[in-house]
């Protein structure tokens, strides 16, 4: 059987393994967990979904929630929404998908389900060609040969990984926004009805309360995401000034006295929703001229964790037909 290597084990690379046939396949993973930008942090009694928060249920990629289901990752609620606080948006009940325990459980339940080997905290930092057989190299490791590569990885990282096999100068770039997140728990309610919502303020362009996804909190835990001008625009912005501004802000606008008992911001790489590889060229995904080397990500669809899935079921599909095709068994 050939040996195939993952590079990533976000959304997207989770995706590809789960739609190819059953191979032999090796993941490896430069942080300690799966999941990439499906991350959940948990803190003593508060637990905050600080990348991706929810699915909405209408998301159209046929077969995504129900893989989910299969692997029990997730379960859908309804929480008090609007549109846009700061413009005066009213409220509504609106259903939306969740992890069962925190967003994380999409990436551990479905990397459980797959049962592939897997490489923690091995970040790769070169692809080398011998003959036919790729090697992939961390600081210190040398792993392969492997048959063929796929990395599930953001587009620049993943053109710079594999520059010296695919000519990216024949590809425009898909474009990716910055998004601060700051996540604050609080010793008391903030005395709103609302559970999530856009633009809270000019600048805090997403709020969730993590409380009503996870019930069990006697503290309340809240989610806030900068608006991707203003994060630009504070970049470098020291965490305590952002979290001391943010914190400020809600208390203002909920008229609420609740002091910020945690606080930690982190800051994101969102693809932007107009700017992908399939708005600007057509094309979803990268490949090498032998169809050996492949690169993936939600950016060769769109923003959100529904572009990642289909991102990794189209190459399946295609690396299938592809291989179908030229009467060899991957
Ligand atoms: C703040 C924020 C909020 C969001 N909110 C939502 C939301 O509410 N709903 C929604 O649907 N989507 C949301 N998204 C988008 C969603 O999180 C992403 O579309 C999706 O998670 C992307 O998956 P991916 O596999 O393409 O990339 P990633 O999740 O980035 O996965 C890449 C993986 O590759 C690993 N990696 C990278 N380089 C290497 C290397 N050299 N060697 C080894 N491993 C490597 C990384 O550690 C990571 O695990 C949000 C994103 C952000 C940032």
């Amino acid at each position: 059987m050939k040996k195939i290597a993952i590079i990533g084990t976000g959304l997207s690379a989770l995706s590809l393994a789960h739609h190819l046939p059953t191979l032999d396949v090796t993941f490896f993973e430069k942080s300690w967990r799966p999941g990439g930008r499906l991350s959940t942090r948990k803190q003593s009694d508060l637990k905050f979904d600080h990348g991706a928060h929810f699915l909405s249920p209408d998301h159209g990629v046929l077969g995504f929630t129900e893989a989910l289901e299969k692997v029990q990752a997730i379960k859908k609620v309804e929480g008090l929404y609007t549109s846009n606080y700061h413009g005066g948006a009213s409220k509504e009940v609106k259903s939306i998908i969740i992890g069962d325990n925190g967003i994380e459980s999409i990436p551990i339940n479905l990397h459980k389900s797959l049962r592939y080997p897997t490489n923690f905290s091995t970040k790769i930092e070169k692809v080398e060609r011998d003959n036919k057989d790729y090697y992939l190299f961390s600081d210190k490791d040398k792993f392969g040969p492997f048959d063929m590569v796929f990395a599930g990885i953001p587009f620049e990282q993943g053109a710079t990984l594999l520059q010296d096999h695919i000519d990216f100068s024949q590809y425009p770039t898909p474009i990716f926004n910055s998004i601060w997140t700051v996540m604050l728990g609080f010793d008391k309610r903030l005395g709103t009805d609302l559970q999530f919502g856009y633009y809270l303020t000019k600048e805090i362009s997403f709020f969730m309360n993590q409380n009503f996804k996870h019930e069990q909190f006697n503290q309340e835990s809240w989610v806030f995401n900068m608006r991707s001008e203003w994060t630009n625009k504070y970049y470098n912005i020291e965490p305590y000034v952002l979290e001391d501004y943010v914190v400020n802000e809600v208390k203002k606008i909920f008229q609420s006295d609740a002091r910020a008992t945690f606080k930690k911001s982190h800051r994101w790489k969102y693809a932007n929703p107009k700017k992908s590889l399939r708005d600007l060229n057509g094309k979803t995904y990268i490949s090498s001229v032998d169809h050996k080397l492949y690169l993936l990500g939600d950016w060769g669809e769109g923003p959100a964790m529904q572009d990642a899935w289909l991102a990794g079921k189209k190459l399946a599909k295609s690396v299938e037909e592809f291989n179908i095709s030229h009467a060899h068994n991957i």
